[in-house]
């Protein structure tokens, strides 16, 4: 397992460089984060050693579980999860520099009084639902450019760009749509030019779709399975944080 979490790195800085190379892009330009939920400290640790510095979580027992292990290596954490407001507090305990799953006016407004209170601030990224499935959580494409908005009111909270979960879809050119919404939205938002937002980040692409996404435009892509191996539970388990 070690041994191949290490070669997987390899392979997937070679797809990164690669997309990137099809389209014309510098590969600093696109970040590798490791969605690591299910993935035991120690194997988090050996990515680390091999010379990753991004990870995420999905659920906030998670993260703060593995919190106290990693602490003492230098990483950046950022949190991908469905966000309940009532375990903003916990979250904001295990140093997470970035959240990128504002999808709700009532969790921002929560999180900002939160911030306030701890006399912090937060990078967020506004998930969008670029695929129109029910089940995924993120705002809709729709009312993305009002969310921004508002969000951008609340001081404690700086606005870095937007994610998406693309359709698990084996036709290419679905999966390329989503990317390319969430790259629309992302013009759309840069014109109007909001205070307080910063829209650079595009957080999008996963183990099977990073290619497509890098070619829309991708700053982040975010890849578990690929790196650490199939988890047990479908994903839909590990999107909804109620469900922990
Ligand atoms: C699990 C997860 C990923 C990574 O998915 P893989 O298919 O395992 O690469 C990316 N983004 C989010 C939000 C996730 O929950």
């Amino acid at each position: 397992m070690p041994a191949s979490i290490v070669e997987n790195l390899k392979v997937i800085t070679q797809r990164i460089e690669n997309a990137c190379i099809k389209s014309e892009r510098n590969p600093s330009e696109v970040r590798l984060l490791l969605a690591t939920k299910t993935v035991s400290a120690e194997n988090i640790k050996i990515a680390i050693e091999a010379g990753q510095n991004l990870i995420a979580e999905n659920k906030v027992q998670e993260a703060k579980e593995k919190y106290e292990s990693l602490k003492s290596i230098p990483h950046e954490s950022h949190f991908i999860g469905h966000l309940q407001s009532n375990k903003i507090k916990d979250l904001l305990k295990c140093d997470i520099s970035c959240i990128q799953s504002i999808d709700r006016l009532d969790l921002a407004q929560k999180l900002h009084q939160r911030l306030l209170f701890e006399n912090k601030t937060m990078e967020v990224l506004i998930q969008v639902n670029t695929s129109n499935d029910e089940s995924k959580f993120g705002i809709h494409p729709d009312q993305a450019v009002q969310l921004i908005q508002q969000v951008s009111e609340l001081e404690t909270l700086k606005i870095k760009g937007l994610m998406t979960i693309g359709l698990f879809s084996a036709e290419t050119e679905k999966v390329r749509k989503c990317f390319q919404l969430l790259n629309k939205i992302q013009q759309e938002t840069i014109v109007v030019n909001f205070p307080n937002v910063e829209m650079k980040e595009l957080s999008m692409g996963m183990s099977s779709d990073l290619e497509i996404a890098i070619e829309e435009g991708s700053t982040i892509v975010r890849v578990g399975t690929a790196i650490f191996g199939q988890r047990i539970h479908p994903d839909s388990y590990y999107w909804d944080e109620s469900k922990s």
